[in-house]
């Protein structure tokens, strides 16, 4: 077997974590196996020639239309996909993912434009659409439930399989930059999808970017370490409102480190993207009762 496609459970001998080029560094993604089910098809396309050849897959579940998840559906032929309804018009046609990410016009939208030709990414067609708690059984020891987890896409799922306790989360991807800066996203959703996640029986956690989590204690240490990260930001935001006087909207803010601490190559789609995030704080904090809209922007409360 090859080295990136790893077994996770001795007891249960067909799920397999399944590694993404680079360590699943962006614009890539890990996947996980299911006996004939694969999630997601972003490992890279090399990656995911040798799964096809190596296991029957019959089943695509695609946690959320992201890029990074889905850019490998193309090589997969005469297989179900499946995803949630919410995802599946952007899946559907990628065209709308400038849309989505507001990126529209503006150079940024252009590179991701290249991108998803240089991936040779494809429309794909969805044949069944996903939702909350329904459960797929695999074989007689396994079955997957979907959790539906919105807040990153709208219609982002985990799977979750109880008799194992593994548990794929998606892009709740317990990373030092958790994202919900798409137009589709939603903080409080995010959020409340984590403490969804966090109250599930799961003693293997694989993320979409990030090595296996093993554990219920390191499973619960990265959840707080991850739900810290969004506080700070909640932080530093607030902080920015106690020195202005005058009402803030989200653009007063952007390329200040608030949201990223560090920006990377990818600096010019996080300056878009944090604005978006930055609104999103602002809506969690306005609902929370922590700033108010004004005419002019928001203010402390
Ligand atoms: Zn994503
Ligand atoms: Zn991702």
């Amino acid at each position: 077997m090859e080295s990136f496609i790893r077994p996770l459970s001795e007891e249960f001998k067909s799920i397999y974590f399944i590694e993404g080029e680079r360590n699943a560094r962006y614009p890539y993604s890990h996947s996980m196996i299911f006996g004939d089910y694969l999630i997601d098809t972003g490992i890279s396309p090399k990656r995911l020639r040798k799964v096809i050849k190596s296991f029957q897959i019959n089943h695509v579940l695609l946690s959320h239309w992201h890029e990074d998840h889905i850019s490998g559906n193309y090589l997969i032929k005469n297989k179900r996909f499946y995803c949630h309804e919410k995802d599946k018009p952007i899946i559907e046609d990628i065209s709308k993912m400038n849309l989505y990410y507001n990126t529209e016009n503006t150079p940024v939208g252009e590179e991701l434009k290249n991108l998803l030709d240089v991936l040779r990414m494809q429309n794909t067609f969805v044949d069944y659409t996903i939702e909350n708690d329904q459960t797929f059984q695999i074989s007689a020891d396994l079955d997957l439930q979907v959790i539906h987890t919105p807040g990153h896409t709208a219609g982002h799922c985990g799977f979750y399989e109880k008799n194992s306790k593994i548990c794929f989360f998606g892009d709740i991807d317990l990373t030092k930059y958790p994202y919900y800066g798409s137009i589709d996203a939603s903080l409080i959703e995010f959020e409340h999808s984590i403490e969804i996640l966090e109250n599930l029986d799961i003693e293997i956690a694989v993320t979409g970017h990030k090595n296996p989590i093993i554990g219920k204690s390191e499973i619960k240490e990265e959840f707080e370490r991850y739900k810290l990260i969004l506080k700070q930001r909640d932080e530093r935001i607030l902080m920015r409102f106690r020195e202005f006087d005058k009402p803030i909207n989200s653009i007063d803010l952007q390329g200040q480190n608030l949201i990223y601490t560090k920006y990377t190559i990818f600096k010019n789609f996080e300056l878009i993207s944090e604005i978006l995030m930055l609104n999103k704080h602002f809506e969690k904090l306005e609902k929370a009762g922590q700033i108010i809209k004004e005419k002019n922007g928001f203010i402390l409360n």
